[in-house]
């Protein structure tokens, strides 16, 4: 899809089922912008050409909304290719309160969809609220706010698979992306992702990168141009590694 009609596109589902303020659309489309120069700055020699030009897409092209699974599903009927993402989880909290996103692909355009931490703040159950309390606490937070980072969060690991290719097996692409968001999380903006979460990602991603080489990152980004490695690394990662991980 030609970038103007992307655009289209992300303003037209916007219109229709965004929830959120003008600001916090701003500042989402501001952070996401910034991160997808960070994903480039580091993964960008990796790439394939038109994954970069999907991820740019994604900006633009991601919505808060108040209910991320009816706007999906509102929206998905008239896509022809998707690539639902329901299992957003990448750090311990954002995994326990169930904050989610989603990643569709229409013809090549991307459509995000994020849950409006601002409606889900009083939908969680006792427990997960006492959880966001609690994790809130710890880094010196409100709930609202940490509802919001986590929001943001969220944006950040459904933009990375807008610049995976959609052919790569669903749990390759899922390990991938949450690795990623916490690595480039914690080293551009110093977060600290609990380790929980990050140690039996990361363990599988250093043994993958030290056997591969960058021939892993171009797997993940489509410029791997040898079908052999790049079936021997999903291979391994599907029929060994990955079990009980995503
Ligand atoms: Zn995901």
């Amino acid at each position: 899809m030609e970038g103007q009609d992307a655009r289209d596109l992300g303003d037209s589902v916007r219109l229709e089922a965004s929830a959120a303020p003008p600001a916090v659309d701003q500042k989402m489309q501001e952070l996401l912008g910034e991160f997808a120069g960070f994903i480039e700055q580091d993964y960008g020699s990796f790439m394939r050409a038109d994954m970069k030009t999907q991820g740019r897409q994604a900006i633009n092209n991601t919505i808060i909304t108040d209910d991320v699974f009816e706007a999906d599903d509102a929206w998905r009927i008239d896509f022809a290719e998707n690539n639902l993402d329901l299992a957003t989880a990448l750090s311990a909290p954002l995994r326990r309160s169930k904050l989610l996103g989603t990643h569709n692909v229409t013809g090549d355009a991307p459509i995000n969809f994020l849950q409006s931490s601002e409606s889900k703040l009083p939908r969680l159950t006792p427990k997960q609220k006492e959880q966001l309390e609690s994790d809130a606490k710890e880094k010196n937070m409100s709930p609202e706010d940490m509802m919001m980072v986590m929001m943001g969060e969220a944006g950040i690991h459904e933009l990375i698979h807008a610049y995976i290719p959609q052919d790569t097996p669903h749990d390759v692409n899922e390990f991938v992306t949450r690795e990623l968001t916490v690595r480039l999380i914690t080293k551009h903006y110093g977060s600290d992702p609990t380790e929980e979460v990050s140690t039996p990602y990361s363990t599988l991603f250093n043994k993958l990168t030290a056997k591969y080489g960058n021939d892993f990152y171009r797997a993940v980004f489509g410029a791997l141009r040898n079908p052999l490695t790049k079936f021997r690394i999903f291979r391994d990662l599907n029929e060994n590694e990955l079990k009980g991980l995503v």
